[in-house]
C-alpha cells in the first residue's frame, strides 16, 4: 500500500490519462488492501462489528499513509522545483547576455533559424525572463508545478474510494459470506480498474487483467491462510 502513484507531472507526460491512471492505480491499491484485510480477519474472527472495524480502520491508515507518502514525494519535488527556479533567477541576474543566448540555442533546437530564434529570445525575455526559462530550459509550466497537498488530498482520496468497497460489502452481507464475497466482488472490480488502467495506457487489457485479478486472489487467499492460523491458534 505505499507504492505511490504520483499524481504530480512526471516530466512533460502528464495528461488527464495520467490523472485517470494513478487514480485508478490508487483505488487499487485501497481495494486490494482492505479486502484482504476484512477477508484475513473474517476468516479469525466471530463476528461482523470486528471485521468492519478493521475494515474501516485499514481504510484510514491506508488513505492517511498514502497521503503522507505522497505529500513528502510532492514536497521534495517542489523544493527541487524552487531550487531550480532560484538558479534562474541568479543566472539572469548574473549574466543576462549568456541567459539571452541559451534560450536562442533552445529555440533554434526546436527548429526555427538563428535569427528568427534570437528574436523569439529576444522577446519572451522582455516580456517574461523567468518564465520563458522556467518553460523552455527547464520544462515547468504553472500547470504543472508541484502542489503537495493537492497530490495528499487526491491519493487518499483514491485510496479511499476503493477501500470503501470490501467495507461496505462487510457491512451489509451476512457474517459468514463475508470473505467470499469480498473476494468476488474485490477481484471483479480489480479486473475493471486494471482494463481501465490499461486502456488509458495503451497496454494489452486482457493480460493486464488477468494479472491483477490473479495478483489480487493470491493476495487474499495468503491472508485467508493467515487469519485462519491466527484465529485458530490465538
Ligand atoms: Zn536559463
Amino acid at each position: 500500500m505505499t507504492t505511490h502513484h504520483h499524481f504530480h507531472h512526471e516530466g512533460h507526460a502528464i495528461s488527464r490519462a495520467g490523472w485517470l491512471r494513478a487514480a485508478v492505480l490508487g483505488a487499487n491499491d485501497g481495494i486490494l488492501s482492505t479486502a484482504s484485510l476484512i477477508v484475513g480477519v473474517a476468516n479469525a474472527s466471530t463476528d461482523t462489528r470486528q471485521v468492519l472495524i478493521a475494515g474501516a480502520a485499514g481504510l484510514v491508515a491506508g488513505a492517511l499513509s498514502m497521503a503522507a507518502g505522497e505529500y513528502v514525494s510532492v514536497s521534495s519535488q517542489a523544493d527541487l522545483e524552487r531550487a531550480d527556479m532560484d538558479r534562474e533567477k541568479a543566472e539572469l541576474h548574473a549574466d543576462p547576455d549568456g541567459e539571452l543566448k541559451e534560450l536562442t540555442h533552445i529555440y533554434q533546437r526546436r527548429g526555427l533559424d538563428h535569427d528568427l530564434a534570437a528574436e523569439v529570445a529576444k522577446q519572451l525575455t522582455a516580456h517574461d525572463a523567468l518564465g520563458a526559462h522556467a518553460r523552455d530550459e527547464l520544462g515547468l509550466s504553472k500547470a504543472m508545478r508541484a502542489r503537495p497537498a493537492q497530490a495528499a488530498i487526491a491519493s487518499a482520496a483514491s485510496f479511499a474510494s476503493g477501500a470503501i468497497v470490501p467495507v461496505i460489502v462487510t457491512a451489509i452481507v451476512p457474517f459468514q459470506r463475508i470473505s467470499v464475497t469480498v473476494m468476488i466482488v474485490s477481484v471483479l472490480l480489480l479486473g475493471l480498474l486494471g482494463a481501465l488502467a490499461a486502456r488509458t495506457g495503451e497496454a494489452p487489457v486482457a493480460r493486464a487483467v488477468l494479472r491483477v485479478m490473479l495478483l489480487g486472489l493470491v493476495a487474499m487467499q495468503l491472508t485467508i491462510g493467515l487469519g485462519r492460523l491466527l484465529g485458530t491458534s490465538l
